[in-house]
């Protein structure tokens, strides 16, 4: 369901666009194959890091800015307040967001038939439309669940 390029694939892209591929470039890339949890640059930073210590912050920021301009991410802003790493460029989607822990999940849902009324489009050329469901994820029900009350002795 969501294809996003392998290590490989964009090794040969940044290749193609006479940009070096360095190992630590080719980590990030590695964090963001397959992950639909939208990370924070921070957050990739840090995973990054856990596998190579040498790895700067800067070379994560330049790295995920070449691979927004090439559209091989999104960089997204969904009010968590935090721009978040998007892979999953090929499948037009939208996003869940948890207003308790900040996750974003993809969720597929075609928004291509969603118009403004007439009126507004006479002002304004709509050039694209995101929708953001905002929410408590599973895993923030479960832990704040109210607990039972306890009989007293
Ligand atoms: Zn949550
Ligand atoms: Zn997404």
């Amino acid at each position: 369901m969501v294809t996003v390029k392998t290590v490989d694939e964009l090794t040969s892209r940044f290749r193609d666009e006479g940009l070096r591929v360095t190992p630590q470039r080719q980590a990030i890339f590695r964090l963001l194959h397959g992950v639909d949890s939208h990370p924070t640059v921070e957050s990739l930073f840090e995973s990054a890091r856990a596998e190579m210590p040498t790895i700067s912050r800067k070379t994560v920021y330049q790295t995920v800015h070449d691979l927004e301009e090439m559209g091989e991410v999104e960089l997204l802003d969904v009010g968590t307040g935090s721009i978040r790493v998007d892979p999953n460029v090929e499948h037009a989607h939208q996003h869940l967001v948890c207003t308790r822990c900040g996750t974003v999940r993809d969720v597929l849902l075609d928004v291509a038939d969603l118009r403004v009324p007439a009126r507004y489009r006479r002002e304004f050329t709509v050039e694209a439309v995101e929708v953001v469901f905002r929410g408590v994820c599973e895993e923030c029900s479960n832990r704040h669940q109210p607990t039972p009350c306890q009989p007293t002795p």
